[in-house]
């Protein structure tokens, strides 16, 4: 094979569109992926809509990729031929500014990301760095695999900042929430769900993943929160989830972006609650998560797009048509 293919955005606010290209080689320290599967994220979305500043353009989308070694190129190790991996949101970083040289490389200065400033997985092929890619488990299918890389990864370091509280809300029940909610069952916690108002297939959903609840996010559960992850990108839910969050709680907002957080007095912050934000991942959280999600048994629900359609893939997602995650089959 000389050629791929690639559903690339030339401008954002315009719909992608099937490209053929030559077929990269790896350079210095990369590697060829042959892509077996590609989630399509909420940032996705963010990056079509021009919700994010300085994109690569033209880009080729996707961050949750899942395929096999097709191509090695000099100076990598610790990779073969026909392996499968994953490549994830975070896709390059600088290794030296300050935020590398102390563990927090989400926070790099200088980062490249998957499907955003450097080509990503809507494709047959992708190059990736080597040291940003992970083997992945071959006990999952292909499809079932491609949300772990973000909605699983970024959810999370999201419930690593949570924190150990029993009693976790989920703001937003879509691939993220679907995936974490698993883990803290099986961990023990007490998974309350929050959805739109009224989106009763999103709350058996989340009752049938095992959460102890699930209702509309005006709602006020029934017990007082020890934390709440916010995965929806309205700013709305952030007053929301600090009034379901006891004294010394803590609301995690998980998404790249959010519409503006409509102001709220100062008593609903007060007594220690926490609003934080989480970005980006690193390798740490990778490596984790990996090695955690086939222990929890998580089951990954998905809807499988031709990569052809991967507009209509992106307009399901913004207007809710699943649940779960969908995903990009090349
Ligand atoms: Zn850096
Ligand atoms: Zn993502």
């Amino acid at each position: 094979m000389t050629t791929m293919r690639a559903m690339v955005l030339e401008r954002p606010n315009t719909p992608l569109a099937m490209r053929e290209r030559p077929l990269p080689r790896p350079g210095d320290g990369e590697i060829l992926v042959e892509i077996a599967a590609c989630g399509v994220c909420r940032t996705d979305l963010h990056v079509v809509d021009g919700e994010l500043p300085h994109p690569k353009l033209p880009i080729v989308p996707g961050h949750e990729i899942v395929g096999r070694v097709a191509g090695i190129g000099s100076g990598v190790s610790g990779f073969i031929r026909g392996e499968r991996v994953g490549v994830p949101w975070l896709g390059w970083t600088c290794g030296v500014c300050p935020y590398c040289r102390f563990d927090r490389e989400n926070l790099c200065d200088r980062p490249l990301f998957t499907g955003y400033t450097r080509d990503g997985g809507y494709a047959t092929h992708t190059l990736a760095d080597a040291r940003f890619c992970f083997p992945l488990d071959e006990k999952f299918d292909a499809a079932e695999a491609a949300p772990l890389l973000c909605a699983g990864l970024i959810g999370w370091r999201s419930y690593r900042m949570a924190g150990e509280g029993a009693a976790l809300g989920l703001y937003g029940f879509g691939a993220a929430a679907h995936i974490l909610a698993q883990v803290a069952v099986w961990q023990g916690r007490r998974v309350y769900a929050f959805t739109r108002a009224g989106d009763k297939a999103s709350q058996d959903f989340a009752r049938s993943l095992g959460a102890v609840w699930a209702g509309g996010s005006e709602e006020i559960p029934p017990e007082p929160l020890d934390a709440a992850i916010i995965f929806a990108p309205v700013g709305a839910l952030v007053p929301l989830a600090l009034a379901a969050v006891k004294k010394g709680g803590r609301v995690v907002c998980g998404g790249i972006h959010m519409s503006d957080i409509p102001s709220f007095p100062y008593r609903m912050l007060w007594e220690e609650r926490q609003l934080v934000s989480v970005a980006n991942l690193t390798r740490t959280d990778a490596r984790e998560f990996l090695a955690v999600a086939p222990r929890a048994g998580v089951k990954i629900k998905v809807t499988r797009y031709a990569l052809a359609d991967a507009n209509a893939a992106l307009a399901d997602l913004r207007a809710g048509r699943f649940e779960g995650a969908a995903v990009l089959i090349p």
